[in-house]
């Protein structure tokens, strides 16, 4: 085998390809193209079409395809052979610049929320010249945004490179304000830590929930489950040593910077963070680093399970989106640097996302609302449903003291003037560092905790960046305006930290005093999916997206139908699967144990005649009542998926939260009292234990 060098990005038509296959000018439009946006001209496009399929070619690729995201959060491919067929019935391989830049998917079985009707099927797809194409199963993918051909966005790609050039043309002016006059572009970058359960395939294919949902819907907890705390970075064992071995290497080959892979907390769960890279290549790479989870995981007998939340009682699995912004000049502005100029300029930054952070709670949460991800948010050992920030202690001394226009920590003589002075440093809060907080500050980059681990990271993204593109063009145009720039500087951070302070909590986020307190602070609270994602469409939150060019208002309404949509139906599909598992099996399964312990009573009376009750007549008291309960709890459950649903999207979620996960929840109380009592060569399904603890060795 190769060395790792050479085979990282084998798979991948990335820059280093580009400029060994390319003449020079095309090469160089392109990058012009990649870098600034330039158009590009159909006779280059050409010429990349063919050295692309040349290339692809050499790799075995027989067919492309234009991948894009569309809002079902998953991506989509629609595969075209490269064959044309030319005279006396043979064929060659050839592919034009055409087909590279525009694709035609029959777009009417996506989600559109209303925007484009069925009859009206017709949408394209864009090449996205800053996502390198790639190979992968004898097919070349070239990353493409999805549009209707009356130009709204049906993907999730679109609106992220929009929220990138809102925030990148914001905070170059923050730059120009300080003096900066190099810097052309900022890029947020982004690093996705991604966790998982890997399970063997033996009990996956037992459990019709898990197939039919990603999670369990019933299931007691095992004896033993995270309590001591043995998996959390401990020995891996060689059959998940050798899928990651493999993962890694799989996606090394498409490029993907995977650097970590270790246990986490609960057993059988594990993380893989990548090293970060721009939002937009990030965001491509998390989706494939999920497919190719799954992928592997078949190849090694397993499943890998990216639901929030498979086992009820066991933690939940997240994804860490690690978020910072680098100018492409190489700086980190979210670097608190070393002289006088950085510190000010960082606190700056900061500022702006503390204000967004308070100012849009409500976009933040809803970016992480979901079925899956309400199983998680709020429960144990996952971030609270409330939006809050940490700092850390150090930084957070130095915000107080700046506010107070006091001495920070009476390290320093007189009042701190920024712009003037240096900071005390603040080194990189290590010792406390605060899990449970949605939104925290990690030293050089933002921690947003809230995401679900099947989530696309692109919705996060695009609000994160959005949000503080407001942020600094309020800023900004404040600053441009003052006379005395650096005494206009020290006013609105200390306003800033002033009027949005209360988004910061350094404390405990799980504890139940934290509601009351964030109560007490006006924080949102907003507690499930159907609850925060209407917010979508506030007033205040449209003119948002509409002022940064992100949504147009048309767009936001319809991504909002969607999501509320896309609720109701998982809602649903978990319903009619438990419905058919307590009808279908595990009803069934307690008239069959009830039928042993009548048998077996009715025999002992027989022989003994009038004995004091027997224990099969005890517990078959006990199973018979529970199972009528669970009998009655299962038809409550059917009725109400058979009732009519409200035609209002937002009335329906509610419907399906308040009515059907309400008697799910119930149904399941009962048949997992009933699981702990009935003999286990009866009991239909795999339990806890033997599915978290299935990878033996
Ligand atoms: P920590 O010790 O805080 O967890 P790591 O260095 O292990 O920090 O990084 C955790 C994740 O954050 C990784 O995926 C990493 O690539 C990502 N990350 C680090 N720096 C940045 C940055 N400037 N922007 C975005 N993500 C980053
Ligand atoms: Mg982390």
């Amino acid at each position: 085998m190769s060395k790792l060098p050479e085979r990282f990005g084998c798979q991948v038509f990335n820059d280093k390809v580009m400029q060994e296959r390319l003449p020079k000018e095309t090469y160089k439009a392109l990058k012009k193209t990649i870098e600034d946006g330039a158009h590009l001209d159909i006779t280059v496009a050409n010429v990349v079409a063919h050295a692309m399929k040349e290339w692809a070619v050499e790799q075995g690729a027989t067919h492309y395809t234009h991948w894009f995201q569309p809002m079902t959060g998953i991506t989509a491919e629609k595969h075209d052979s490269f064959i044309s067929p030319v005279k006396g019935g043979a064929v060659i391989l050839t592919f034009s610049g055409k087909e590279l830049i525009k694709g035609e998917p029959d777009a009417s079985s996506f989600p559109s929320g209303g925007l484009r009707a069925t009859f009206e099927a017709r949408g394209y797809t864009a090449w996205d010249p800053t996502s390198y194409a790639f190979v992968k199963d004898k097919t070349l993918y070239i990353p493409t945004a999805f549009c209707s051909y009356t130009g709204d966005v049906l993907d999730k790609k679109t609106p992220l490179l929009r929220s990138m050039e809102a925030i990148s043309k914001q905070a170059v002016r923050i730059l120009r304000l300080f003096g900066n006059t190099q810097v052309q572009n900022v890029v947020p970058t982004v690093g996705p830590e991604q966790e998982y359960f890997l399970i063997d395939k033996s009990v996956y294919d037992r459990r019709p929930d898990l197939q039919f949902t990603g999670r369990t819907l019933l299931g007691n907890p095992p004896p033993k489950g995270q309590e001591l705390e043995d998996h959390y970075f401990g020995a891996i064992k060689p059959r998940v040593a050798a899928y990651m071995a493999d993962l890694d290497e799989e996606l090394w080959k498409l490029g993907v910077l995977a650097k970590t892979e270790h246990n986490e907390a609960a057993p059988a769960q594990h993380e893989l963070a990548p090293i970060f890279s721009t939002n937009n290549i990030a965001t491509d790479h998390n989706q494939l680093t999920m497919e190719m989870m799954k992928q592997v995981a078949s190849r090694h007998g397993m499943v890998c399970l990216l639901h929030e939340k498979p086992f009820a009682g066991v933690n939940g699995s997240g994804k860490h989106n690690n978020w910072s912004l680098t100018t492409d000049t190489g700086v980190n502005l979210l670097d608190p640097g070393t002289t006088p100029y950085e510190n000010a300029q960082f606190l700056l930054f900061l500022c702006a996302v503390i204000k967004a952070v308070d100012d849009y709670q409500d976009l933040l949460r809803l970016s992480v609302a979901s079925a899956g991800n309400d199983q998680r948010l709020g429960g144990y050992e996952a971030p609270p449903a409330i939006v809050s920030m940490f700092l850390g202690s150090d930084l957070m001394g130095v915000l107080e003291a700046l506010e107070a226009k006091s001495p920070y920590d009476g390290g320093v003589e007189a009042t701190m003037e920024l712009g003037a002075d240096v900071l005390p440093t603040f080194p990189k809060d290590t010792t406390d560092r605060n899990r449970t907080s949605p939104f925290a500050f990690t030293g050089n980059k933002f921690e947003f905790r809230m995401l679900g681990s099947s989530f696309s990271i692109a919705g996060p993204n695009i609000i994160i960046n959005t949000i503080v593109a407001e942020e600094l063009d309020q800023l900004a145009t404040r600053l441009e305006k003052a006379e005395d720039f650096t005494k206009e500087l020290n006013h609105v951070i200390r306003k800033v930290i002033r009027e949005h302070k209360r988004i910061i909590f350094n404390g405990n986020g799980y504890d139940e005093s934290w509601v009351r307190e964030a109560e007490k602070r006006g924080l949102l609270n907003l507690r499930c999916a159907p609850d925060a994602l209407p917010h979508m469409t506030d007033p205040k939150n449209i003119a948002l997206f509409v002022k940064h060019k992100v949504f147009s208002e048309a767009e936001v309404r319809s991504r909002t139908e969607i999501m509320l949509e896309n609720y109701c139906k998982v809602i649903r599909i978990e319903g009619l699967t438990l419905r058919d598992m307590l009808r279908r099996d595990v009803l069934p399964a307690v008239m069959e144990f009830s039928r042993g312990l009548a048998q077996s009573a009715g025999l002992k009376k027989a022989l003994a005649g009038d004995i004091d009750r027997s224990y099969e007549e005890t517990l078959l008291r006990k199973v018979s009542s529970l199972a009528s309960a669970l009998y009655e709890k299962s038809e409550a459950l059917a009725s109400a998926l058979d009732r009519e649903q409200p035609a209002d999207m937002e009335q329906a979620a509610h419907y399906c939260h308040d009515e059907i996960l309400r008697l799910m929840d119930e149904a399941r109380v009962v048949a997992d009292q009933l699981e702990a009592m009935v003999g286990s060569k009866y009991w239909p399904y795999p339990t806890y234990g033997e599915m978290l603890f299935s990878i033996k060795e």
